[in-house]
């Protein structure tokens, strides 16, 4: 899981990964990439995020926010993993890789390469 400080950070980021997102508190509303930076634009405009909170792109290119350190709320939803299984919480996301997969050792949250073999984590 992937974290930005500004909502736009996090949509560049996320159409590296995806080309087509549902807001999630409206299924009706589909958003290209060019639409999802307009809106993340707008949205660092109108309401930026203080210190305490960011932004998580889920491997699958769903955008969230987390506001306390820890809850997720899921704003736009990658239309390129409809089933993702989305976690809740930080806690609950880095509890998804908690091992290397190559090696078995224990695997820092968030880290992205393994400390003990260097093998690439997902
Ligand atoms: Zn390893």
């Amino acid at each position: 899981m992937e974290r930005f400080n500004t909502m736009l950070e996090a949509a560049e980021y996320a159409a590296t990964l995806c080309n087509s997102w549902s807001f999630a508190y409206s299924n009706t509303e589909v958003y290209d990439s060019a639409k999802l930076l307009v809106s993340a634009q707008m949205s660092d405009e109108e309401n930026p995020v203080d210190e305490d909170s960011f932004y998580v792109v889920s491997p699958s290119g769903t955008i969230g926010l987390c506001q306390d350190g820890e809850e997720i709320d899921w704003l736009f939803l990658s239309n390129c993993a409809v089933d993702e299984d989305l976690p809740a919480t930080l806690s609950s996301a880095s509890q998804q890789i908690k091992f290397c997969p190559n090696c078995g050792s224990g695997v820092v949250p968030g880290a992205r390469f393994c400390a003990g073999c260097g093998t690439k984590l997902s």
